[in-house]
């Protein structure tokens, strides 16, 4: 075993050219090695792939990894070229030759990996190829697509539990970034790997910095953000409808930036061309609705931004996530307005599902708006939202590094928790306002509720300022809601303080006016330093030039952590590029007489 974790760790140097195995890749491959399946939840850009590419170049044997992504296979396997190994997929964009060629290769054991469909893996004519070959383990990524309930539901993925059957004996290892327990066990059951170890890291993605925002209009509010952060940078803009992303990419466009729209409206020819265009290349703005994303693995995104509301915590973490997967400073901002919580509640209730899935999601909703509203640490409440604590207030977000205007509330937090309490803790959120709004309204009438003292006495708010009111005091744990009923609202035992007037309550403030925002305090650290600049272009210049030479994303070449290391150390000879994150010893040969050029050139 000693001896095969050796060689895992000079693979990790040599052929990937990293000094250290991060989060639970060491422990994962160890299990692999030692014929154990594994089920690893990790964050984007945590590194999953070296977990199964590792132990597949130390075991003998091809090792499978099953991907629902056929339009990425080529640049996951064109990367692995990259470096040297043996790399293949199959899938039905090849023609019936080059499919050939592959089953060619992997008969003749000159395979370390192949990608395939879960639709072609299930092929009677595959299964039986593979029992005849040495498949040194199975890695079945993006698991969750298995998950019933989730919005990436593939129903080949519920056949996979067949691979335990046939290959006994072949270690396997689901992994995905979807995070929630109620995922983690249904991937366990549909797979069966009930005997599998688990690793689970930390879902924290320190490199992101989360802004939310509700004041002003959101495209001059984008405007100034692209304009201040990311002059020059890749990423993604969310918007809710198609017809959001044509007019958003257009403007875009008409503004002077290379701006793309993606959407499932789009001929697919059209959805092809640009995510090949924003993957290979450089400061292209991918205007999209959520039809977009998955799987995307350009480290390279350096923002995120939501035009509208997602759906739901989980849906804002995964889009957000596909920003910074290189691990260098990225943003997560986001605008929306109050018109947006008014479409989805509308999409919601006229949509067919089920009262239960409707109610589901008209929770998730408030929890998102919770997060939106709140006035403390915004990363805080998302791990707490996925069951992580994070001890200090991360200083990453926009609460820590501007902290909000807030307002003596105390009286209006009164009046709310006392007209909870008083119409018995069991109506919604837009009961309990209208009692305090003195709405002339049957069922309050019925209920005796017009007779209350709190009845009519908020008239100096607006039903809008109201609700806010009770979205914060609910994301602060004094009103909780009734999730297993009809969202009736109840107080917390911390809600007795405010209810006696002993404990002041600073919120939000309400204002729809325009505050003017302070700049954050710090751009984006780009660790570049300004005299490194120059050469920092010439290296990025250079990158291009070989990426296009070979129809590749320069991010296959180089990421963009590499180039700015080569900036800051400035090495000089060849051998000092083993020094350099990245560089393993193929890219070393390949391209380091080239990028040493540049980097002589400015010396
Ligand atoms: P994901 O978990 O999203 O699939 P990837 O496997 O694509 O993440 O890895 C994200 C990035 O991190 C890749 O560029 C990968 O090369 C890099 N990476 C993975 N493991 C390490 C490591 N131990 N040290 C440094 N970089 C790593
Ligand atoms: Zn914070």
């Amino acid at each position: 075993m000693q001896d095969k974790m050796a060689k895992a760790s000079q693979i990790l140097e040599q052929v990937f050219g990293y000094t250290r195995f991060r989060h639970h890749q060491y422990e994962v491959i160890e299990t692999l090695l030692s014929g154990a399946d594994a089920l690893v939840l990790m964050p984007t850009g945590g590194g999953k792939s070296l977990c199964y590419q590792i132990p597949a170049l130390v075991l003998d044997g091809v090792g499978v990894v099953i991907s629902p992504l056929i339009a990425l296979m080529q640049d996951q396997v064109s990367a692995l070229h990259q470096l040297g190994v043996r790399a293949a997929f199959l899938n039905s964009s090849q023609t019936p030759q080059q499919q050939d060629e592959v089953r060619a290769a992997l008969r003749a054991g000159q395979l370390d990996l192949l990608y395939i469909s879960p639709e072609r893996l299930m092929m009677e004519s595959m299964l039986h190829l593979l029992s005849q070959v040495d498949v040194a383990l199975f890695a079945i990524d993006e698991a969750h697509c298995v998950s019933q309930w989730g919005h990436d539901f593939r129903k080949e993925y519920k056949q996979l539990s067949i691979l335990h059957q046939k290959f006994t004996d072949v270690p396997r290892l689901a992994v995905t970034a979807t995070a929630d327990q109620r995922t983690a066990k249904e991937i366990i059951s549909e797979l069966s790997l009930e005997t599998a170890r688990r690793f689970i890291s930390s879902f924290d993605r320190s490199n992101i910095r989360y802004t939310i925002s509700d004041e002003g209009a959101g495209r001059d509010r984008l405007w100034e953000f692209l304009a201040r952060e990311h002059a020059q940078d890749s990423g993604i803009v969310y918007c809710l409808s198609r017809k959001k992303v044509e007019e958003t990419a257009a403007w875009l466009t008409a503004k002077g930036r290379l701006a793309l729209a993606y959407h499932a409206g789009l001929a697919p020819s059209m959805r092809q061309d640009h995510q090949a265009r924003f993957l290979r290349e450089e400061n292209v703005i991918m205007v999209a609705t959520i039809a977009f994303g998955m799987g995307v693995d350009k480290p390279d995104v350096r923002f995120v931004a939501h035009l509208n509301l997602p759906k739901s915590v989980e849906s804002y973490t995964q889009e957000t996530g596909r920003a910074g997967r290189d691990g260098l400073a990225s943003n997560a901002w986001m605008h929306y307005g109050i018109s947006d919580v008014v479409m989805q509640r509308k999409w919601l209730e006229l949509s067919d599902a089920g009262e239960l899935h409707k109610q589901v999601q008209g929770q998730k909703l408030e929890r998102l708006l919770d997060l939106c509203e709140m006035t403390a640490c915004r990363r805080q409440a998302l791990l707490g939202y996925f069951g992580e604590v994070l001890d200090q207030p991360c200083g990453n977000c926009d609460n820590c590094l501007n902290p909000p205007d807030t307002w003596d509330a105390a009286h209006e937090a009164q009046l709310v928790l006392s007209a909870i309490y008083r119409t018995g803790q069991r109506f919604g959120a837009i009961y309990v306002c209208d009692v305090l709004l003195g709405k002339d309204d049957e069922r309050i009438i019925s209920n005796g509720h017009d007779q209350l003292q709190v009845f009519g006495m908020g008239k100096e708010l607006s039903m809008v300022q109201w609700r806010a009111i009770v979205r914060q005091l609910t994301a602060r744990g004094f009103i909780a809601v009734d999730a297993e009923g009809f969202n009736g609202l109840c107080l917390t035992a911390a809600a007795r303080p405010i209810l006696r007037g002993e404990q002041p309550v600073h919120l939000r403030k309400l204002s729809k006016k325009l505050t003017k925002t302070r700049a954050a305090k710090s751009k984006v650290p780009m660790d570049i330093a300004p005299d490194d600049e120059a050469l920092w272009l010439a290296l990025k210049a250079k990158r291009l030039e070989l990426a296009k030479a070979q129809g590749l994303p320069p991010f296959v070449i180089f990421h963009d952590a590499t180039l700015r290391q080569l900036a800051s150390v400035k090495p000089s000879q060849l051998e000092q590029l083993d020094e350099i994150s990245g560089i393993g010893a193929k890219k070393r040969t390949r391209y380091g007489p080239a990028f040493l050029e540049v980097i002589a050139s400015f010396a």
